[in-house]
């Protein structure tokens, strides 16, 4: 902190720091928001990406690593802001750092000293990719509510191992994987960038008690257990936890026998500095397709006319809590939109059940309305992940002259295995009501995803060109 307010970064002052997943993008993380705060890049974006997101983070600096031949350090130069070099040191402990000036920073810090809690801790934007995306300031107020919330549910003693596979420049892996590790005084072994092929040795070498990560990693790591089956003999996970998209009931179900331990799901986003509900751990019940109980934010139904829903009544999920941040950055029209009586409007749809379990049952800019009947794609997708062959899936909306909307789906198989666009409909047609049956099916080798691994089910149908 002392250094970073000698090179005049103070609280308040936002440092971009484009690092790699590893030991020392969480050690920077946690040392440059201890007197300013951090916004954490994507190390894979674009020019573009890297030009827009500096510009509009305001930043007095950028941590890159040293020798950094990324474009991260180039873009800065060009913008005139001041790049700071991350050098590591394979004989300290994980996670040491020193860092070199480029080019030294003269005027000394404003606010200087250690941060207060109301200060900005972590600038991060939403995930959206269609619109220009928005800053989502959290103070660090707001993150050690989060954290400790996370730490209700999982109950982590100083024995607990986690494995971070998430990426440490989204909110999911820094609040529910690394600061909830420091919170209960854990262990967290901070894996690179996160590589199916190489899970498994991480594994092994690990030996964690317990992972989070989204449900396509899951994926990922379920069509990879067969060749890894000695390594799973050795587990000793407590359980598994899932978050940031919604937990296909099968892979569920998959991941619970492949790791004997329950997997819990939990529903969480950056607004709300990561989680708002989640599962609770045996010997409470965890509820399959329900993303559980509020779990340190209150959660309301909101109905069409903005009123308190009923139970089992699907409305806009609204949230409030001292977890949930005060607004995105000098954006006034955003915030008079995100926010109706001091709940912030999530954009998702769900119900609660009169236990307290909600169910997200989408998002209401997703909802496919064909014909006049409203679809929640979810309901699709489910159906097409219990076809035998079908690996990953998503249905999306895609114009259509004569309904208004039609409903298309695109398909990953499984390795090795077939199945006709035919079949697939078929399949649906067997278990929805034919107005819920994909009019197209495509298969790809992959899904189209954000760099967090979320599916964009907004715009899909341009992406996948068949507009
Ligand atoms: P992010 O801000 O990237 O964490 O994304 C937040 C969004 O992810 C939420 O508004 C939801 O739309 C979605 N999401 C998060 N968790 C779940 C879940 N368990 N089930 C369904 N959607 C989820």
């Amino acid at each position: 902190m002392r250094e970073l307010n000698d090179r005049g970064i103070g609280r308040g002052d936002r440092v971009a720091v484009v690092l790699p997943n590893g030991p020392e993008l969480a050690t920077a993380f946690l040392s440059i928001a201890a007197g300013a705060s951090v916004a954490p890049l994507n190390p894979a974006f674009r020019r573009e990406e890297f030009e827009t997101y500096l510009s509009d983070l305001a930043v007095k600096a950028v941590v890159v690593e040293k020798a950094d031949s990324s474009i991260a350090a180039t873009v800065a130069e060009t913008l005139n802001i001041p790049v700071l070099e991350l050098e590591s040191d394979m004989r300290q402990p994980a996670g040491w750092f020193r860092i070199h000036d480029i080019r030294q920073l003269k005027s000394p810090a404003r606010r200087g000293g250690l941060s207060e809690p109301a200060d900005e801790a972590l600038a991060l934007h939403t995930s959206g990719t269609t619109s220009h995306p928005k800053v989502v300031p959290l103070s660090h107020q707001n993150l050690v509510h989060s954290a400790n919330n996370v730490q209700a549910v999982l109950h982590l003693c100083p024995d607990d191992l986690g494995l971070n596979i998430m990426p440490l420049f989204h909110i999911h892996g820094l609040v529910a994987s690394l600061l909830v590790s420091i919170i209960a005084g854990a262990q967290v072994v901070c894996a690179p960038p996160f590589d199916a092929l190489k899970f498994y040795r991480w594994f092994a070498e690990a030996r964690p008690t317990w992972y989070t990560a989204v449900p396509a990693m899951h994926q990922a790591i379920l069509a990879r257990a067969a060749h890894n089956h000695a390594v799973v003999g050795t587990s000793r996970l407590r359980f598994v936890r899932s978050c940031s998209a919604a937990l296909p009931s099968t892979v569920t179900h998959n991941l619970e026998r492949l790791f004997n331990c329950p997997v819990i799901e939990a529903y969480g986003m950056t607004e709300a500095a990561h989680q708002i509900s989640c599962n609770p751990l045996p010997p409470m019940q965890r509820k399959i397709g329900t993303v559980g109980p509020p779990a340190g934010t209150e959660i309301a139904i909101l109905d069409d006319q903005q009123r308190f829903a009923d139970h089992h009544q699907v409305g806009e999920i609204v949230i409030r809590g001292p977890n949930v941040f005060a607004g995105y950055a000098d954006n006034r029209e955003a915030n008079a939109a995100a926010f109706i009586d001091g709940w912030f409007r999530t954009g998702d749809l769900g119900f609660l059940a009169p236990d307290g379990y909600l169910t997200v049952t989408g998002r209401s800019k997703e909802l496919i309305i064909r014909g006049g009947e409203k679809i929640a794609p979810r309901e699709i997708d489910d159906v097409l992940h219990a076809h035998p062959a079908v690996d990953q899936a998503v249905a999306f909306s895609m114009p259509s002259p004569t309904l208004g909307e039609e409903i298309g789906a695109v398909v990953v198989l499984k390795e090795g295995m077939r199945a006709s666009e035919h079949e697939i409909k078929e399949f649906v047609a067997e278990r929805l009501a034919k107005f819920k049956v994909p009019q197209r099916v495509l298969f790809r080798d992959r899904l189209p995803r954000t760099a967090t691994g979320k599916l964009q089910r907004v715009g899909l149908a341009e992406k996948l060109g068949i507009l």
